[in-house]
């Protein structure tokens, strides 16, 4: 058993069909509610919720407040590799596009740490396109081991691995892996994952099972928004991560906005998502589970991101570069694709406490570790 069981007891064409033809009564119905479900959710994602949202934002505000209290957590990402064997038609790092391949070395990494550290950071996030000789388990477990006592959390957004292969690495250090869909429409997702080995849907769509069950502290699940409906590739990520809350309860769940961004080898997106879209997103995603954490990366503008920070979010990246080695070893290579807030990790800090929020450097410390158990310290 796992989630693609229920993932195949949905159909989108339907589900597409259900969310367009919400009325304003149903989302008054929904809002009137004090305990939020799936289906109040879909509802809530509707086109007929749009003129709700100062409601929506309002309770999501309270709850976030609730659970999570006045903070919001930093981290960064560090690109280890843009080496890759798959072919994404939106990423920079596609096989096919003609840029220079670099994968950092173990003195790249401790220069790239080095500068990071300067900047007050001690939650990383590892990232590498997929290319299994080069920056396969062996260089990741490697790369882990390498940094593990600069940081209380290290995160990955990587290949999907196997269960055992997840295993090896949380012995290593491993915090929390980040692990998106891209689009939950089978048809859809063949178009823009033609070749390598992220073609197959199915093993993606089974890696936050596999993650569950090698008990990993943290999974973060999302989709990337431009390839499809953004209503109901969002469905689809609710309930994977409702069904991963109840399958594997010890672990905590995060999820991620991206929406496509400028990059080599450029796609369009098929469907645009609005600014006050994502907010609805973000508001609907809190009245649905007061506990899930909400990520908001430097893909967003500034304006966008100083305006989200209370509607929800509780996890913010700031002054990331989407290139290997770009913080201090090769500023100039070529990017994933270009982040939209520029600004330094201070300015970030100090728009946040400007809005009455403390800044959390880290998840948790590894010294709450008692053996298998571990206390969240938020
Ligand atoms: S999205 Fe990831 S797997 Fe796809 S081309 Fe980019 S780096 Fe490779």
């Amino acid at each position: 058993m796992s989630f693609k069981n229920t993932f195949e007891k949905y159909k989108w064409d339907l589900l597409e069909k259900e969310i367009y033809a919400i009325t304003p009564e149903e989302v008054r119905t929904v809002l009137s509610k004090e305990k939020i479900d799936l289906e109040d959710f879909k509802t809530l994602i509707s086109p007929a919720a749009k003129p709700f949202l100062e409601q929506m934002a309002v309770r999501s505000n309270a709850l976030t407040k609730k659970r999570f209290g006045n903070t919001i957590q930093m981290y960064i990402p560090m690109y280890l590799s843009n080496e890759c064997q798959n072919i994404c038609t939106y990423c920079g790092f596609s096989m096919t596009n003609k840029i220079p391949r670099k994968t950092l070395s173990d003195a790249e990494i401790l220069k790239e740490v080095a500068h990071i550290k300067k900047l007050g950071y001690d939650h990383i996030l590892l990232v590498t396109g997929e290319a299994n000789k080069t920056v396969g388990v062996p260089y990741l477990k490697h790369a882990i081991e390498l940094i593990q006592n600069q940081f209380s959390n290290i995160s990955i957004e990587v290949q999907p691995l196997d269960q055992n292969e997840y295993e090896s690495l949380i012995e290593a250090g491993l915090y929390s892996v980040l692990v998106y869909q891209e689009t939950y429409h089978k048809e859809t997702y063949k178009t823009h994952h033609p070749k390598g080995k992220k073609s197959n849907f199915d093993y993606r769509l089974d890696t936050p099972d596999r993650l569950g069950k090698s008990g990993i502290h943290k999974i973060g699940i999302g989709a990337l928004f431009g390839l499809e409906d953004w209503r109901v590739d969002s469905f689809y990520t609710a309930l994977h991560l409702k069904y991963l809350q109840k399958t594997y309860w010890k672990t905590k769940y995060s999820i991620s906005f991206p929406r496509l961004r400028p990059h080599q080898g450029e796609v369009e997106p098929k469907v645009e998502m609005t600014d006050s879209d994502l907010v609805q997103l973000i508001c609907a995603y809190r009245l649905l589970d007061e506990d899930v954490e909400l990520s908001m990366s430097t893909r967003e503008s500034e304006v966008f991101r100083n305006n989200i920070v209370n509607l929800g979010i509780t996890s913010i990246s700031a002054e990331s570069k989407t290139n290997p080695g770009g913080y201090a070893v090769a500023p100039q290579s070529l990017e994933q694709f270009e982040i939209s807030d520029e600004r330094p990790t201070e300015a970030i800090q100090q728009m946040i406490q400007e809005q009455g929020y403390e800044v959390v450097w880290k998840d948790w410390d590894r010294s709450f570790s008692t053996g298998n158990e571990t206390i969240n310290n938020m």
